[in-house]
């Protein structure tokens, strides 16, 4: 049953959206004083109303919870912008708001840099450095452009054999050319449109004739279309505040929306793996490829640990963030780096909250379904809980449990 029962719950249901979207706009305006009033206001209105029902089943008691726990852990996030008189520690305002043992995730990745991976990525992409051409011409746009019918043709069938996607679903596809060169791919839910930007392209002069390697692009062509659609169109029955777009924008669902679209991303390489020889992919290329992307998400780890240790100088004069980055990675010039040269607090970074957690919290989930119904039990169901995972869009709080609830089901 997906259907709430509770009057007063869906009728909260259907004004939540309106907040969430409003307190987006206020985040991305937090000095904004006239704002943090409109925000209060109608926040201490909602929180009542939430905390007052009493939920009439065991799927309103999750849409309540989910409510609730956006609600709370958003605002704190606010409150830490934008409080003078905030009390809580930097890593205790953290743990509540990413969850127990997300601090340590953090802390163990800057620990362990990814150095031998860095150094074996940095000789791969020396081999054919001297063919690269710059993303910036006309040619590489008109070469990224002739991948775009068939990045289509096969994530497509790929999410509608796999059941992920329905029979009759359809995308519109985009090529974003560059800006600056960092434009970002992504899924539009309301137009249905795959955006690919050029980042995910290697323009390389072959023989004169200008070619785009797509390897990367299949792969954000999956984390794209098999993450963040499949749990678009899986999420349209369901009751608003768990829906797709307007949702995702609340820090607390940030980690389970990308963690579904790096689950994603995951079959994306096995696929391309799977297809190397029809593709005209090397697994040398697959691997730079993956090499690319763990970098990338060390670089997210490390970044917002850096600046939550920023975060921590400013607000405690006795610490010392050279010292504590030194002692923990033992590197004079990571420790130089992180003093002289990183400016940024968690205000700067909370947008990549969800790409940062995702794994993590995905993991968290995986976990709590096999503690629930056992290791066979996901190896042996594996379609029935892809689906599950793919319901609605709930905070990092509830997502384990939701998916418990609808394999029950
Ligand atoms: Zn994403």
């Amino acid at each position: 049953m997906t259907v709430i029962q509770n009057p007063e719950l869906k009728e909260l249901d259907r004004k939540i959206l309106d907040f969430y979207t409003l307190s987006e706009r206020y985040l991305y305006n937090s000095n904004n004083q006239y704002g943090r009033q409109i925000y209060k206001a109608q926040l201490t209105e909602l929180l009542k109303e939430a905390e007052r029902i009493e939920p009439s089943s065991e799927f309103d008691m999750l849409i309540s919870r989910n409510i609730l726990s956006n609600l709370v852990l958003n605002d704190l996030v606010i409150d830490y912008f934008t409080d003078p008189n905030f009390s809580l520690s930097v890593e205790a305002f953290f743990t509540i708001i990413a969850g127990k043992g997300a601090w340590e995730y953090l802390e163990q990745k800057v620990r362990n840099p990814l150095d031998e991976l860095e150094w074996k990525y940095n000789e791969g992409i020396q081999k054919r450095a001297s063919l690269r051409i710059s993303q910036f011409t006309d040619e590489a746009k008109e070469a990224a452009k002739l991948h775009l019918p068939n990045i289509k043709k096969v994530v497509l069938e790929y999410g509608k054999v796999k059941g992920y996607l329905p029979e009759d679903f359809d995308i519109n596809t985009l090529f974003i050319p560059p800006k600056e060169g960092q434009e970002n791919s992504s899924w539009q839910s309301a137009t249905h449109t795959l955006n690919l930007a050029s980042y995910c392209f290697e323009f390389l002069n072959l023989n004169s004739r200008i070619v785009a390697k797509p390897g990367y692009a299949y792969v954000v062509a999956f984390h794209e279309i098999i993450g963040h659609a499949a749990n678009d169109v899986s999420s349209r029955c369901l009751p608003n505040s768990i829906r797709f777009e307007e949702t995702n924008s609340i820090t607390p669902t940030k980690p389970i929306v990308e963690g579904i679209a790096n689950y994603g991303e995951e079959e994306g390489f096995k696929f391309l793996r799977e297809n190397k020889d029809e593709l005209g992919i090397t697994e040398e290329e697959i691997e730079l490829i993956e090499f690319n992307a763990a970098l990338g998400h060390y670089s997210l780890c490390q970044s917002m640990y850096c600046a939550l240790i920023k975060d921590k100088e400013l607000r405690d004069k006795d610490f010392d963030g050279y010292k504590h980055i030194l002692e923990l990675t033992n590197s004079p010039i990571t420790a130089r780096n992180f003093k002289l040269h990183f400016d940024q607090g968690f205000v700067n970074k909370w947008r990549t909250f969800g790409h940062t957690l995702g794994k993590f919290h995905y993991q968290r989930m995986v976990d709590r379904v096999k503690q629930k119904f056992g290791q066979d039990y996901l190896e042996k169901n594996k379609k029935d809980f892809h689906e599950a995972t793919l319901k609605g869009v709930w905070s990092w709080v509830v997502y384990p449990e939701a998916v418990c609830y609808f394999l029950k089901k």
